[in-house]
């Protein structure tokens, strides 16, 4: 019985009418896919892009180099050196994030007591080499200078739904 109805549903191209109905209601349903580059999707406030290092209003850097963020990263992927300054507080002398190991977890962020190390909405970004993706504490500070306005607004909000 089976078989009958099969080479019927063959004959009579069934599969192929019901393929081309599911098209036509599509023609005309709310579109939902954007023209990127061009066109963007909305973004959250917590977006897991590249990494940046965040400094105080006053320029102090935020990161006390108490290493939370390189014990709690599962991908084994900063890496911190620190230094006690001439003022008896403390500081990295070397903060490295290998983004070629980084799964974008968003542990560091969660376990930074001061909020330095966090995560931008930045996904435009490549390398041609492995060590393009080796990003050091000085890129990592640059980027938080420059997105520090947008970084600021996101944390706010995220502290308002928590
Ligand atoms: S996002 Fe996750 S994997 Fe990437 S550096 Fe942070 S803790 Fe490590
Ligand atoms: S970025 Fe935050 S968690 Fe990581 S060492 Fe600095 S203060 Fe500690």
């Amino acid at each position: 019985m089976n078989r009958i109805k099969n080479f019927f549903s063959s004959f009579l191209l069934i599969e192929l009418l019901k393929g081309m109905a599911l098209t036509g209601r599509q023609l005309f349903a709310r579109k939902i896919t954007v023209l990127y580059p061009e066109e963007r999707t909305p973004q959250s406030p917590r977006f897991r892009g590249l990494h940046a290092l965040r400094r105080y209003p006053n320029g102090e850097e935020r990161c006390i180099a108490c290493k939370l963020c390189e014990a709690v990263c599962p991908a084994l992927a900063i890496t911190i050196e620190s230094a006690v300054r001439t003022d008896g507080t403390r500081r990295t002398t070397r903060y490295d994030i290998d983004l070629t190991k980084c799964i974008f977890c968003g542990f560091c962020e969660e376990s930074c007591p001061v909020d330095s190390i966090v995560e931008t909405r930045i996904f435009e970004y490549c390398g041609e080499k492995r060590g393009d993706l080796l990003y050091t504490k000085p890129m990592l500070l640059a980027l938080g200078e420059q997105y520090e306005s947008q970084l600021a607004q996101d944390r706010a909000c995220d502290a308002k739904y928590r």
